[in-house]
């Protein structure tokens, strides 16, 4: 296998008014190339933030503060505008979280995708830009493409936007694909129809996936290796199986029981207490305050990732790992 993307012990800042937000700190995660990753996490927790950071659209009040971002071999932070651009264009898609800001409320669906795929490709007519639109609103499955080309992004449902951008995204043949919560908003079987498809455009393409989402039952449904970050912070790392069912960190296995399956209709059990202010972390472990687990020792100093199992990559940021996972709590079965 062979590595696309490669983020090491990054921190990213924002500037706000009275000082600093730490949003991320020390997070590393990697993407092989033909495979499906899966980055879960509470609301706030800092996922849009590593994928904006890794495509360079944080916002303006925010930075990379330390660590690396390589990607097919090219260290993206010290790529140059130009060169950045082009990887954007041409080898990375990102579609954002909110699908309706992130398409051009002006132009109809198909000049959009259409500009992109100018962007990247001689198109010799007009006939043949019109036919590779086309080609593409069928490939993520929108029925009467030509229709749909015709049409501007609010005469659209957020079903059918969120194909509209993953189009655009598509348009550019890329070899990693990211997408921030592509579920959000959809109905189940909407929901279930996306992933059939992102698992068929992976098998066509080839690419990786950078899979954004709150949602660990869409991640089990078709992540490879799953990331779980907490107030940006990664807990715990590993392939989905092992996570999901040897979760070897308290906030990962307080997740899983507080996860209904997709569809299902099960109570869910919050997780006691809130997480920490970003301007504020305290010492130790981020999820010691909410952690039965926790001694005198996980409240000082910073806490490394542990091994949990070498060969198969799984780590936990925590000292009690392998309590955790010889005192499994009640997880719903996948
Ligand atoms: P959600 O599941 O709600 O999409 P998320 O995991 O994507 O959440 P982020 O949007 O990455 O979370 O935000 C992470 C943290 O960084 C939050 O505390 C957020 O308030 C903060 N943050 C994000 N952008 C900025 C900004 N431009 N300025 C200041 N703080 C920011
Ligand atoms: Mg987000």
């Amino acid at each position: 296998q062979e590595t696309l993307l490669s983020v090491d012990s990054l921190d990213v800042k924002f500037e706000v008014a009275d000082g600093n937000i730490h949003a991320l700190r020390d997070v590393s995660l990697a993407v092989e190339k033909g495979e499906t990753v899966g980055l879960a996490g509470e609301s706030g927790s800092g996922k849009s933030t590593l994928a904006l950071a890794i495509v360079q659209y944080l916002d303006a009040n925010g930075w990379v503060d330390d660590g690396s971002i390589t990607f097919e071999g090219e260290d993206l932070l010290s790529a140059s505008k130009r060169d950045l651009r082009s990887i954007r264009g041409n080898r990375i898609a990102h579609v954002a979280q909110n699908p309706s800001s992130s398409l051009n409320p002006s132009m109809t669906i198909g000049a959009q995708i259409r500009e992109t795929i100018e962007l990247h490709q001689d198109i010799d007519s007009d006939a043949e830009g019109t036919r590779r639109v086309h080609d593409v609103l069928e490939q993520v499955n929108l029925p009467n493409p030509a229709g749909i080309a015709d049409r501007y992004p609010h005469e659209l449902s957020g079903g059918q936007q969120q194909r509209a951008l993953l189009a655009i995204g598509l348009s550019c043949n890329p070899d990693l694909l990211i997408l921030d919560e592509p579920t959000t908003g959809l109905d189940v079987t909407t929901q279930a129809k996306f992933l059939d498809l992102v698992e068929d455009l992976k098998a066509e393409y080839d690419a990786g996936i950078l899979l954004i989402t709150h949602n660990l039952g869409v991640i089990s449904e078709i992540a490879d290796r799953v990331n779980i970050l907490y107030a940006g912070e990664m807990l715990e790392k590993g392939p989905v199986e092992d996570v999901f069912t040897t979760p070897a960190n308290p906030y990962t296995q307080a997740l899983l029981a507080t996860t209904p399956e997709i569809g299902a209709d099960k109570e869910v059990k919050p997780i006691p207490g809130r997480i920490p202010e970003l301007d504020a972390i305290p010492e130790g472990c981020i999820f010691a305050d909410r952690c039965e687990f926790a001694t005198e020792e996980c409240r000082t100093g910073g806490i490394e990732m542990a091994s949990v199992d070498d060969e198969r990559d799984h780590e936990s940021r925590c000292l009690h790992w392998q309590d955790v996972v010889d005192n499994p709590i009640d997880v719903p079965a996948k």
